[in-house]
């Protein structure tokens, strides 16, 4: 059976743009919650300045109080090197870089240049590498800017070309769809492309659901030979450049999805579900997903 890993980033991507705060406690329990469901890998905190991100200025209290157990991977997202020495001090397991495929959105996003951030990838890389930590950088925007509108595919092979320069290739490159307007065949030809040119590493997939292509561009991901997808748990999350954006895809959906169409997923929808529904109780609203609200098929007996 055709199997692909699933990262949950609802504790990172997705909380960051929520309007409700979770305590730290409840961060905890979210996670505890998808690693109970099977999650493996979960993004669990940012170590980006806690003022330009107040949601998660407890990413070090996070990590102390979370579950433990071989096999399980938690990724920190950092930014520069003193992002990745902070995740690395608070025992993250791999660390997550973004660099973003528009100059315009790059300097918006990361005060920096495309040149400039990857760059600050070959510093973060050497302190990740120097701890043993796995790496990986998510090329965000890959499938469109909220700025300078479409983005060339050659844009994107070669900023993952720069990437595996040298000693810092990372481990897993992630093509993200920040803002959620691409469709599948955009995916495959890019997965396809980056393939080409950055055939030693893991693949990705990154997906918004904002116009909601998000399932069918995972979908096409995972036919194209991904062998992660990002999702998060009854869907949370946005993008602060794109106002009208809904969240990441969401984990019990794309469970649903890959599972019925005899791909493994290693979770559990059940309690997929279940954790979807818990984090609609602390958030105080409705989750976009749609598994939460329709139950899965057949009926569980
Ligand atoms: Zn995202």
């Amino acid at each position: 059976m055709p199997s692909i890993e699933i990262v949950e980033v609802s504790p990172r991507d997705g909380l960051q743009s929520e309007q409700a705060r979770l305590t730290t406690a409840e961060k905890v329990e979210l996670i505890g919650l998808a690693v109970a469901a099977g999650a493996r890998r979960v993004e669990a905190a940012s170590f980006v300045n806690p003022k330009r991100v107040p949601q998660m200025a407890d990413a070090e209290e996070v990590m102390r109080q979370l579950p433990r157990s071989a096999g399980l991977s938690y990724i920190g997202l950092a930014l520069n090197e003193r992002g990745a020495e902070r995740a690395i001090a608070a025992g993250c397991d791999e660390v997550n870089f973004v660099v973003v495929a528009s100059d315009t959105f790059s300097r918006r996003n990361q005060g920096a240049t495309i040149a400039e951030t990857l760059d600050r990838w070959r510093r973060v890389a050497a302190v990740a590498k120097a701890a043993g930590r796995r790496t990986s950088v998510t090329i965000a925007a890959a499938f469109g800017c909220p700025f300078e509108g479409e983005v060339g595919l050659d844009q994107v092979t070669s900023i993952a070309e720069s990437l595996i320069e040298g000693e810092s290739a990372p481990d897993e490159i992630a093509l993200a769809d920040s803002i959620g307007v691409g469709v599948p065949p955009q995916v495959t030809a890019a997965f396809e492309a980056v393939r080409q040119v950055a055939p030693a590493a893991k693949l990705r997939g990154h997906f918004h659901n904002t116009r909601n292509t998000g399932l069918a561009n995972a979908f096409a991901a995972q036919a194209a030979g991904a062998q992660a997808l990002d999702a998060s748990l009854g869907g949370i999350g946005g993008c602060p450049f794109a106002p009208a954006a809904t969240g990441n895809i969401p984990t019990e959906d794309l469970v649903y999805l890959l599972e019925r169409s005899g791909v493994d997923t290693g979770l559990d929808l059940q309690r997929g579900i279940a954790a979807a529904q818990w984090l609609g109780g602390k958030l105080g609203k409705r989750v976009p997903g749609m598994l939460e609200k329709a139950g899965p098929f057949p009926a569980a007996a």
